[in-house]
């Protein structure tokens, strides 16, 4: 493992750094889920797993299985809190190799129906601490 990149890991550090761009939601077995800071989606969060891996492949299929119960658990929130149309699901690894997906609600009327969701938007909608908060807590209702 090339240990210069886990020293420069948001994910890892979980420091102010990575607080600028999501909050807390809930720990799970296999990872943490995360409220994203950007809202131009309701509900988006980000599933970041507990370890610094960067492939699926490096996971054993139990893991990976594990994984996507604890994906679908989250989903599961999303959908009952605050009701979406559709959740996409992506695991990319761009930008951060820390294996990290992310889980974006849809809606209908809302922005990208029906074409893939954008990571990084151009003009974000960034949510002050109290409203992050407010949103932080309904999911939790339901985790
Ligand atoms: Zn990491």
């Amino acid at each position: 493992m090339d240990t210069k990149a886990v020293d420069q890991c948001i994910w890892c550090d979980r420091d102010e750094a990575l607080e600028k761009v999501v909050r807390e939601i809930a720990s799970f077995p296999t990872g943490t889920l995360y409220l994203h800071r950007d809202q131009t989606h309701r509900g988006r969060c980000i599933f970041a797993y507990k370890e610094h891996l960067r492939k699926i492949t490096e996971l054993s299929r139990e893991q990976y299985m594990a994984l996507m119960g604890d994906i679908h658990t989250s989903v599961s929130a999303i959908t009952k809190a605050l009701s979406p149309d559709k959740v996409n699901i992506l695991i990319l690894g761009d930008s951060s190799e820390h294996m990290h997906i992310h889980l974006c609600p849809k809606y209908r009327d809302g922005k990208q129906w029906g074409v893939p969701f954008v990571v990084d938007e151009a003009k974000p909608l960034l949510l002050d601490d109290a409203a992050l908060h407010i949103l932080v807590d309904r999911m939790k209702e339901y985790i």
